[in-house]
């Protein structure tokens, strides 16, 4: 756990005789009726227990009743706070991967909630009474915004990768370009996955260089499918060369064999017309590819899964694969789906309903007024512990999206205070410890380090009442002095 509840110290009076340390019944029968209440009598019992362990393994003086009591209900609140929890994401990267990525709209989120407190249609037909088809509640939008001719949604977009592979190429020979054989998040290679799937990759041209001579040349009766893989977290510069997209389809469909193309996170919208930088679509990349597979939670900003959309016969087989069991989703990722899709449909209103587009197109202007306006307030806050300025800074869309791309953005920049905590352990250090106490918030707040100074990056900063009210906790009127960790 990384949370740090201030500890109280046991007060020890050690001019006194030592003192005995009193037994579990006598500690439970003077607890607070409160405490009681809101823990019970058996975490209770165990907290105690664990504290007189600790005095009794290091029993330099024995602490009196009351604080050995405290000591235990400290405990007990300690672990009350739920280990997933809300953060304030500072970082400048959009979509966060390790902050959980997009962020649902309120009314994905209510979908979401109405479903798992009541039954559902899940895979029921409201229309004949007939078992129906989990996917049928957001196929139809799919392919309304991509243009597909089918659509199915699993896990994530790596469990669609593999999916994908095993129904279409199973024993059988898959062609990627050397260039695209990457891998995105340390844990998704492609080769390792296409491993997995039962496939036998087959690597055509060079890392730099590709041409469609390379794949026609590899294309044989052995070949199940022709991949493509979008690059996500690099970019190759200079002397490169991919095939055409078009050529290359249209080389595969004269072959008789499937092209499928793994967008990451593919985009529904046309990211140009919103002022960003331009991500390929899942509708273009369907006009050059027979099936693709990209993300929920990235740039599309709905929950967790995978879709792989395009042909219908390709699809079926997908579909029918024993994996689309092991890899489906549940009701709440389908509520979600559906809610946030379904915005999709008002593009008008799309950069200010689907928070991902609407942090992304924060211009930097709007920002930066944020950060001034926000300053005062969080430096009276940190008093003590920092000097609050505003930067310019560059935020990231993350996730792989668009790597080369940035996005112009203004930052809070907190230099912590010499004479504040961790004072004597230099610059780096003190900067290492302001981080520490603000991951320790109420809602912990998550920057970046840059230099001697924290970095936080307004960007991504829409609750600034409750960010306020988080820092409240820092502040000298709550009582804690920023050099009191005695370091
Ligand atoms: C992110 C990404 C994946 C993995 O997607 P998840 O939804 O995180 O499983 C696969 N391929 C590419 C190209 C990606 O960018």
């Amino acid at each position: 756990m990384t949370r740090s509840a201030p500890t109280r110290p046991i007060s020890a009076d050690a001019a006194q005789a030592p003192r005995r340390i009193p037994s579990v019944e006598r500690l439970l029968g003077g607890a607070a009726a409160e405490d009681l209440a809101a823990y019970g009598r058996t975490a209770l019992t165990e907290a105690i227990r664990v504290v007189l362990a600790g005095i009794r393994a290091d029993a330099t003086a024995v602490p009196d009743e009351a604080a050995i009591r405290a000591a235990a209900t400290e405990r007990l609140a300690a672990e009350r706070l739920s280990s997933l929890r809300p953060v304030f994401n500072l970082t400048g990267t959009v979509l966060h991967t390790n902050l959980g990525r997009a962020l649902l709209p309120r009314s994905a989120a209510e979908a979401v909630a109405a479903v798992m407190v009541q039954a559902s249609n899940l895979e029921f037909d409201l229309a004949t009474g007939a078992r129906g088809e989990r996917d049928d509640h957001v196929e139809a939008l799919v392919c309304r915004l991509t243009g597909a001719e089918a659509a199915v949604v699993v896990n994530n977009n790596a469990a669609a990768v593999l999916l994908v592979l095993n129904a279409l190429a199973m024993r059988k020979e898959v062609v990627v370009s050397r260039g695209e054989l990457v891998e995105i998040g340390g844990s998704f290679r492609v080769p390792d996955v296409m491993a997995r799937a039962g496939c036998r990759l087959r690597e055509v041209g060079t890392t730099n260089r590709t041409h469609l001579r390379d794949f026609a040349e590899a294309i044989g009766p052995r070949t199940g499918l022709v991949m493509k893989v979008h690059p996500s977290n690099y970019a190759i510069t200079g002397f490169t060369a991919a095939a055409d997209p078009v050529a290359l389809y249209a080389l595969c469909r004269e072959r008789g064999v499937p092209l499928a193309e793994d967008l990451g996170s593919g985009s529904l919208v046309d990211l140009a017309a919103y002022g960003l930088p331009p991500e390929p679509t899942v509708r273009a990349a369907l006009a050059r590819a027979d099936v693709v597979t990209f993300s929920g939670d990235k740039l599309l900003g709905a929950v967790q899964c995978g879709i792989v959309a395009g042909r219908k016969d390709l699809i079926a087989r997908v579909r029918k694969n024993p994996l689309k069991r092991a890899l489906r989703v549940d009701k709440m990722t389908y509520a979600a789906l559906e809610a946030v899709l379904r915005l999709y449909l008002h593009p008008e209103r799309l950069a200010e309903e689907l928070p991902t587009l609407r942090l992304l197109t924060r211009p930097r202007a709007a920002i930066d007024a944020q950060a001034r306006a926000l300053a005062p307030a969080v430096a009276e806050r940190l008093s003590g512990w920092a000097a609050v300025s505003v930067t310019e800074c560059i935020s990231q869309i993350g996730s792989g999206a668009l790597p080369v791309e940035t996005l112009p953005s203004a930052a809070l920049v907190l230099v912590p205070d010499p004479g504040g905590a961790g004072g004597r352990r230099g610059a780096g250090g003190r900067c290492k410890r302001l981080a520490e106490r603000l991951r320790a918030l109420p809602v912990p707040v998550i920057g970046r380090i840059s230099g001697d100074a924290v970095i936080l990056d307004l960007r991504t900063l829409e609750d600034e009442a409750g960010f306020l009210d988080s820092l409240s906790a820092m502040s000298p009127a709550s009582g804690e002095a920023p050099n009191s960790d005695g370091c």
